[in-house]
C-alpha cells in the first residue's frame, strides 16, 4: 500500500552523498532539509544539484526546505572544544563569543549577561543540562550547575524567564535566504516566529524576488503560541518544532500543543508538519523504542501532513533504516479506519475556498461511494490539492499541473501524488476534459485503462474560478 503522510529527511554528513541521497529518496523521502544552523552554501548548492537530478531520474517530485536558522542564541568557542558541567560545580558565563579560560561558557549574544538576572534558570543544548544563576559580577554570570553534561561548542542557551532583544530576523538569516531564492528551492522554515507580520514581511521580501517559496513557520516560542492564528493565516504552513517548544514550556505541555496546533491547522487547510526526536534513538540504534513507534503513529492519528527526522538522518548511523521504519510505521497507522472528517460547517476558509471544498468534500464522498481508483485533480497553484489533501480520501488523490513550482510543493500534503505536464489547457476542454489526459494518466503508470475516477478542476482552463468541476469517468 502507498503511504499518504509525506516524509522529510534533514540533510547531513551521514546522507550528503548522491548515492544515499538516493538511497534515502528511494526509501520514502518526500522533501529534503537543510538546516542552515549547520553546513555552508558550497556543500547545499551540491546537495541541491544531485537531489535535483535524482527527482528527474526518478520522476518523483522532491521538495527542498531551507530551514532557517533564526535568532537562537549559542554557545560560542570553548578553550578546549568541550567543558564537563559536573552537578553541584560553579561554571561562568560570558557575553563574548570566545574564550582562552577555563570554566567559562560563551555566548553567541552579547547582552546575554546583561538581560539575565540572578536566580534564572540558563537551558543549554535543548534544556539537556541545566544551570541555575547565583550572581552577577564584572559583566559576567556565575551559575551553578543544577543537571551536568559535557557541553559542546554551538549548542543552544535559552533562558525562559528572561527577555533578550534580538532582531527576529538576523543578517546571517536575510543572506541564508537569499541563497534559498537563487537556488530556487520550494519551502523557507522560519525559526523562532514571534509574530505574523514577520512571516508577511520575509513573504513580501522573496516574493519581491519573483519566486513561488512557500513560508513555514516554526512554532516554538510562548509569543507564538499567543498569536497562534494569526501566524497560521500568514504562513503557507506550520511546523511544530517540538524541541525548543519543549525548552519553552516543559515537555508536558507539548503534546496538548501539538494535537492543538494540528486541529488549527487542519480547519484552515495549511500543511502542518511535526518534528524532532520522533525516531531519536535511532540515531546509535537499528530499532526503535516503541514509544517513538508510537509517537510517529500519534502523530498521524493527530493528523499532521509530514513527519520529520532531524538527527536520524542527518547523523545517525542509521538513515535508511529510520526512513524506511518512519514509512512502516505510517502504512500502517494509515490502513486502520480514520477519526471524524473534518465537517462542513468547521471549515475555516475564505468565499473561494467553502465553495472550493464544498466540491471537493463531495468528490471525496462519491469516490467513496463509487470505489473509484482515484480522485485526479487539475491544478495550476496547488490550492485545490491543498484542500482536498485536507479531506483525507481513502482513495489515491492525483495532481496533474503545468507548473513546476506546484509539482515540487506538492511534496508536503499529505496523500497527494504529483504530475508534470506541458499545459493544462491542451489536456482539457470543457466538452471533454478527460480524454487525452487519460492517456497521460496511463503512461505516467498512475492508472491503468478501464480504472474509474472522480475528476475535479477549475473549468475552462485557465481560469481564476475556484474548483468548478466535477465528473466520474473511466479510462
Ligand atoms: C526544533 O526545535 O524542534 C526544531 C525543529 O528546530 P531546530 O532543529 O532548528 O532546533
Amino acid at each position: 500500500m502507498q503511504r499518504k503522510t509525506k516524509i522529510i529527511c534533514t540533510i547531513g554528513p551521514a546522507v550528503d552523498t548522491r548515492e544515499k541521497l538516493m538511497d534515502l529518496a528511494r526509501s520514502g523521502m518526500n522533501v529534503a532539509r537543510l538546516n542552515f544552523s549547520h553546513g555552508d552554501h558550497e556543500s547545499f548548492k551540491r546537495v541541491i544539484a544531485d537531489l535535483r537530478s535524482i527527482e528527474e531520474e526518478l520522476g518523483e517530485p522532491i521538495g527542498i526546505l531551507g530551514d532557517i536558522q533564526g535568532p537562537k542564541i549559542r554557545v560560542g568557542t570553548l578553550k578546549n572544544k568541550t567543558l564537563e558541567l559536573r552537578e553541584g560545580a560553579s561554571v561562568w558565563m560570558t557575553s563574548d563569543e570566545h574564550t582562552d579560560e577555563d570554566n567559562v561558557i560563551t555566548s553567541t549574544y552579547k547582552d546575554l549577561c546583561k538581560d539575565v538576572a540572578v536566580g534564572q534558570t540558563v537551558l543549554l543544548d535543548d534544556g539537556l543540562l541545566r544551570l541555575k544563576v547565583t550572581e552577577k559580577y564584572k559583566g559576567r554570570l556565575k551559575a551553578t550547575v543544577i543537571n551536568g553534561g559535557k557541553l559542546l561548542e554551538h549548542k543552544g542557551i535559552s533562558v525562559p524567564e528572561a527577555t533578550f532583544s534580538v532582531h527576529s530576523i538576523t543578517e546571517k538569516d536575510y543572506a541564508d535566504i537569499l541563497f534559498c531564492v537563487k537556488a530556487k528551492i520550494d519551502f523557507i522554515a522560519l525559526s523562532f516566529v514571534r509574530s505574523a507580520q514577520e512571516v508577511r514581511h520575509i513573504k513580501q521580501f522573496v516574493h519581491s524576488r519573483e519566486t513561488a517559496i512557500k513560508i513555514i513557520s516554526k512554532v516554538e516560542k510562548r509569543e507564538a503560541l499567543e498569536c497562534l492564528e494569526e501566524i497560521i493565516d500568514a504562513s503557507d504552513g506550520i511546523l511544530v518544532a517540538r524541541g525548543d517548544l519543549a525548552v519553552e514550556v516543559g515537555n508536558p505541555r507539548v503534546p496538548v500543543l501539538q494535537k492543538k496546533i494540528v486541529r488549527r491547522c487542519n480547519l484552515k487547510a495549511k500543511p502542518v508538519i511535526i518534528a524532532t526526536q520522533m525516531l531519536m534513538s535511532m540515531v546509535e540504534n537499528p530499532q526503535p523504542t516503541r514509544a517513538e513507534a508510537s509517537d510517529v503513529a500519534n502523530a498521524i492519528l493527530d493528523g499532521a501532513d509530514a513527519i520529520m527526522l532531524s538527527n536520524e538522518t542527518a547523523v545517525g548511523r542509521y538513515p535508511l533504516e529510520a526512513v524506511k521504519m518512519m514509512n512502516q510505521i505510517a502504512v500502517e497507522i494509515e490502513a486502520e479506519p480514520r477519526g471524524q472528517a473534518i465537517l462542513y460547517n468547521e471549515w475555516e476558509l475564505n468565499a473561494d475556498g467553502q465553495m472550493a471544498i464544498a466540491l471537493l468534500q463531495s468528490a471525496v464522498r462519491l469516490a467513496s461511494i463509487l470505489q473509484a481508483r482515484a480522485i485526479v485533480v487539475m491544478t495550476r497553484s496547488g490550492y485545490s490539492s491543498q484542500l482536498i489533501s485536507k479531506c483525507r480520501a481513502a482513495c489515491r488523490v492525483i495532481s496533474v499541473t503545468s507548473n513546476f513550482d506546484t509539482y515540487r510543493q506538492l511534496s508536503m500534503h499529505w496523500g497527494v501524488e504529483a504530475i508534470l505536464v506541458h499545459s493544462l489547457k491542451e489536456l482539457s476542454s470543457e466538452a471533454s476534459p478527460l480524454n487525452e489526459l487519460g492517456d497521460v494518466l496511463i503512461d505516467h503508470k498512475k492508472l491503468v485503462r478501464g480504472d474509474r475516477v472522480v475528476f475535479t478542476a477549475g473549468l475552462p482552463e485557465p481560469t481564476e474560478l475556484p474548483t468548478n468541476t466535477l465528473k466520474v469517468w473511466q479510462l
